[in-house]
């Protein structure tokens, strides 16, 4: 009987993926045209991004100047609000058929920081690595082969940011769990920005603490190059390049040191 009430369940679901993916195909493709859900909602077709996901032969003829000059006009888009409403459902089965992104960016876990959004970028189109910090370890530098290497991104950038708490963290030297080893990785940073700087090195200091996140973006890409021959070889070849960028939070807008 509890095998018949699951076999049962069991037939519903099925006949309600199938109900749906059945009304997602259809609302996908009318007189051959892709119609999408935001046009449905009432947004003029030509307000919304074209449907199509990066492809290996697209991502194949990009070089890593105008990967980066992409992703500063979207970052410009960003600022300006000048967003294109996108077609995520397409592009979601479209993507599904394999990914080949353009960039990867290393970015801080904070919330203020939306990736995809700063770059005015979708599905299929960035990797994104986020850790407090924006730092490396063999994770994080796998992930970053992965992107180059393995699946053909022409540009990593690494992303700081303004009023970061991990490094604001690090400047107090605190002390709690695993945070003090993940913030061990920035202090470095704080070494680095401390020479020779006169005024007051605390987390107080807003000008200071700025200093320690350039500084921090800058430590990030030599490690990346000192620990990745992987990527320093696809660097050195002109591959890819290695980039680092500040986001300000009043202005959303990306400043590439
Ligand atoms: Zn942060």
């Amino acid at each position: 009987m509890k095998k018949l009430v699951l076999n049962s369940m069991l037939f519903i679901s099925l006949a309600m993926a199938s109900f749906s993916y059945t009304s997602c195909s259809r609302h996908a493709k009318a007189n051959n045209e892709p119609v999408t859900a935001a046009t449905d909602i009432g947004f003029p077709k030509k307000e919304v991004l074209n449907n199509s996901v990066l492809s290996a032969e697209e991502q194949a003829k990009l070089t890593p100047d105008t990967v980066l000059e992409i992703l500063k006009q979207g970052n410009k888009e960003f600022t300006e609000d000048n967003l294109t409403v996108r077609n995520n459902t397409e592009r979601v089965r479209e993507a599904a058929l394999g990914q080949y992104p353009k960039a990867v960016v290393v970015s801080c876990l904070d919330s203020r920081v939306p990736v995809e959004d700063v770059f005015h970028r979708g599905i299929g189109d960035i990797f994104v690595a986020r850790v407090a910090g924006n730092v490396v370890n063999p994770d994080i530098l796998g992930s970053l082969e992965y992107a180059c290497k393995v699946s053909g991104s022409k540009l990593i950038v690494v992303l700081g940011h303004e009023h970061c708490g991990a490094i604001k963290s690090a400047i107090d030297d605190v002390k709690l769990g695993n945070i003090t080893t993940l913030l061990s990785k920035i202090r470095p940073a704080v070494t680095m920005a401390s020479k020779d700087y006169e005024g007051d090195k605390t987390s107080k200091n807003k000008a200071f603490v700025q200093k320690v996140c350039d500084d921090n973006v800058k430590l990030t890409m030599e490690e990346i190059r000192k620990n990745s021959p992987i990527l320093k070889e696809m660097e050195d070849k002109g591959e890819i390049k290695i980039v680092g960028g500040v986001y300000h939070m009043e202005t959303g807008r990306v400043d590439f040191l």
